[in-house]
């Protein structure tokens, strides 16, 4: 009863068919492994499968996958899950969809007709993969009919992003019985490899290769350096979606990231800045802000984020500045300029022998150490503020009280520099201040 036949899958630019796909020909391998006759053949754009029998195929799914258990996360339904009563029912559930799919898979529309004939062919295409027909009545192992409804096996399609399904099909039952498969194979990619991510490219093969021998090692890795790993493999785009499981809706698949691969060294160096950083408050929280502005391009607001978070205070009695986690911050914050700074380089030759961060050295030899945090949330106050008379004032008055020298070029950058090459200078001036200490402790010479 069961026939030796070439099916084919093609690539449908919709995530969660396309990892079934993915994962379908992962089933084909690893039956082919078993002894199974059966050939599998991945392209960017198909899947062929050769020889397929679809008693071979259920038997190695409902054993060698399920152990004769139900679908996973599909517990509610009528079909594949515990709804269906018994195991039973839900193998010649199971069966009935594997016959359909082997009978419609790339037939003619009159073709398709014949086979669906029970299930009462609809007026639509399916919303997916815009190919197959889609049908009014369900697969059931009941002897009444019973009307196709939204249910999980769309729910994945309704979760993904970009899909027309999500777009316009809400409440459209329009998901052909090839797509449900694909997408009971999707659950159990999920299910069995319990992947972090599910990264999307238009190349079946390259996205295989992603998901398959890449995604799966970097359970133990941070993000950080899953993008190292990844730029090494890329030279296109990629779209990234982190998994959530809902307890109404199955799998959600939310888009994290959209990249270009150029811009993943970029995107390291930022994380690497970000992930230095000291926070005070809710640090976990903000770095996963700043990490969205890296994502979005938004590098000014990346910038000022750290602005605002410079000045690291100790919890606790004495809330004081903690020295060498603001020295961090700013150090941070200087490499994130120079970054932006990138292409004008006016920045790297001031780097030898800065001026600034001399003043900074000098002054903070005067200073007493318990006035330098009143100093530094001044300054860093008016750095926000783009204050300059504020910064011109409180840098010369403290210049003139403990007789130091005035910089080269003093006023003209503290009242005429453009803000990154203030914010720069303020900031080698925060590295030196903070880098040394107090050599003439007793003397007040702040005031
Ligand atoms: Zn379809």
């Amino acid at each position: 009863m069961s026939k030796i036949k070439e099916l084919r899958f093609y690539r449908s630019g919709e995530v969660v068919r396309d990892i079934g796909i993915i994962y379908l020909n992962n089933i084909v391998d690893e039956m082919s492994k078993k002894g199974y006759k059966v050939k599998g053949e991945l392209s960017s754009n198909m899947f062929k499968i050769k020889d397929f029998k679809e008693e071979d195929f259920i038997r190695f799914i409902t054993i060698d996958k399920l152990d004769y258990g139900y679908f996973p996360y599909l517990r509610n339904s009528p079909k594949y899950g515990s709804n269906a009563q018994s195991v039973e029912n839900f193998h010649s559930n199971f069966k009935k969809l594997i016959y359909i799919v082997a009978g419609i898979n790339m037939k003619e529309l009159s073709e398709q007709e014949k086979v669906l004939e029970e299930y009462q062919v609809s007026e639509n295409i399916c919303s997916i993969c815009h190919n197959n027909l889609a049908t009014d009545n369900d697969i059931t192992h009941k002897t009444t009919s019973k009307p196709r409804v939204n249910s999980k096996y769309n729910y994945s399609f309704m979760g993904a992003e970009n899909n027309m399904f999500s777009n316009y099909g809400n409440g459209n039952e329009s998901v052909c019985f090839e797509c449900e498969f694909l997408n009971l194979m999707y659950l159990l990619y999920v299910n069995t490899k319990q992947p972090r991510f599910i990264i999307y490219t238009e190349d079946l093969n390259l996205m295989n290769f992603l998901n398959y021998k890449m995604a799966l090692e970097f359970k133990n890795l941070n993000q950080k350096s899953f993008y190292k790993r990844l730029s090494k493999h890329m030279n296109k785009r990629l779209r990234t979606y982190k998994i959530s499981i809902d307890t109404n809706k199955g799998i959600i698949l939310n888009l994290t990231n959209v990249i270009e691969v150029q811009n993943i060294e970029r995107i390291i160096k930022y994380y690497d800045i970000i992930d230095r950083f000291n926070f005070s408050k809710e640090p976990s929280k903000r770095k996963e802000i700043c990490k969205s502005y890296v994502i979005s391009k938004n590098i000014s607001s990346l910038e000022n984020v750290l602005i605002n978070n410079l000045i690291y205070i100790d919890e606790g009695e004495g809330k004081g500045l903690n020295k060498t986690k603001t020295l961090i911050n700013v150090q941070a914050y200087l490499e994130l300029l120079k970054m932006n700074d990138k292409g004008s380089g006016s920045m790297e030759c001031k780097s030898k022998g800065n001026a600034f961060e001399e003043l900074g050295v000098s002054l903070s030899g005067k200073i007493p150490e318990e006035n330098k945090k009143t100093i530094m949330f001044k300054i860093n106050q008016m750095m926000k503020s783009d204050d300059r008379t504020g910064l011109f004032q409180i840098l010369v008055h403290l210049i003139s009280v403990n007789e130091l020298r005035i910089p080269n070029k003093f006023s003209y950058i503290i009242m005429k520099s453009s803000s990154n090459e203030i914010h720069y200078q303020i900031g080698r001036f925060m590295e030196g201040f903070l880098s040394s200490k107090n050599t003439e402790e007793g003397k007040v010479n702040d005031k």
